[in-house]
């Protein structure tokens, strides 16, 4: 297993299917595994190379902690990876929760009056258009803030600040076309572990899960003020992500094939996939990473979305 770390680092919070984060040991270097590789076993439990895999030039790729001798067995790995991640899709914390509506939220917190809300409802109601916190904004009922705290209390979430957003560091936490289609916006880490997720009108729990079995780190998501969102979400859309191959497969097969031959074809020191909403995430790391997130050169995403056909 060259340059793992089967213990991982405790990072985060333990996640039932994946063992926590720390595959990419920094303690040796890249080339370090050209020696021990060839001496592993493949990952694939039923490889049928043998001790043949010892003369085997290649110690990459290396896909969810294990080496693969063969495209075969890249092959067999990914797509036990492509099932497992399809199966959990829909489980019933993923399906729409109800929540409280924003408005009674208000008017239970004494925030707003029953007319006040009896306004702006039919003021959204007429114009078809806005959302009742913004209704309620311009017709001066509450301030932005307000509606802010009173999502925070729908979603039981904190509101996060977006003081010192640094866009172009937090890139690396997410390819651009989720933070683009799930309207999230990663904020900042805080002491090396705990990733802050920003949100402006409703939080993404699927999302949140995916990342941090992604990034092994703790990720705690909020709402953040629509007027601080705005302009930071457009801020990070613009900075450079890092590289990105997006996949339209047929199928699940066809998914496992294009996701097995992208590993085959980048040789990533290590990689894994998550299932993202419908989407498949898989992300390789093609050199060690020696901080909580990796370099934004040091990563390639694919995302692979799978259609009916
Ligand atoms: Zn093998």
């Amino acid at each position: 297993m060259p340059l793992l770390n089967r213990g991982g680092t405790g990072f985060g919070r333990a996640i039932p299917t994946q063992a926590p984060f720390g595959e990419v040991d920094t303690s040796q270097p890249a080339g370090a595994a050209m020696k021990t590789g060839l001496f592993e076993a493949c990952a694939n439990l039923n490889c049928r190379t043998g001790w043949l895999h010892l003369w085997r030039n290649r110690s990459v790729p290396v896909f969810e902690n294990g080496w693969t001798c063969s495209p075969a067995c890249t092959a067999v790995r990914v797509t036990a990876a492509v099932n497992r991640e399809l199966d959990g899709r829909g489980y019933a914390g993923e399906s729409h929760r109800h929540r409280i509506p924003l408005g009674l939220v208000m008017l239970e917190q004494g925030w707003i009056t029953q007319t006040q809300l009896r306004r702006a409802l039919e003021a959204q109601k007429a114009a078809r258009t806005g959302r009742l916190g913004e209704w309620l904004v311009r017709q001066r009922a509450v301030s932005e803030a307000t509606v802010t705290r009173a999502l925070g209390l729908q979603w039981s979430c904190p509101v996060l600040p977006l003081e010192l957003h640094d866009a172009a560091a937090m890139t690396v936490a997410m390819p651009r076309l989720f933070v683009d289609a799930f309207g999230a916006l990663p904020l900042r880490l805080a002491g090396g572990r705990v990733l802050y997720l920003g949100f402006e009108e409703r939080l993404d729990p699927v999302l949140a899960l995916a990342m941090e079995r992604m990034t092994g780190l703790q990720v705690e998501c909020g709402m953040v003020r629509e007027s601080l969102f705005r302009p930071a979400h457009a801020r990070i859309l613009d900075a450079k992500f890092p590289g990105v191959e997006l996949v339209e497969a047929v199928s699940e097969p066809a998914a496992a094939h294009a996701l097995a031959r992208s590993v085959e074809r980048t040789r990533p020191i290590a990689s894994r996939l998550v299932r993202v909403h419908d989407c498949l995430w898989l992300r390789m790391w093609l050199s060690p990473q020696t901080g909580p997130l990796p370099e934004t050169g040091s990563v390639l995403d694919l995302v692979c979305s799978i259609g009916i056909p």
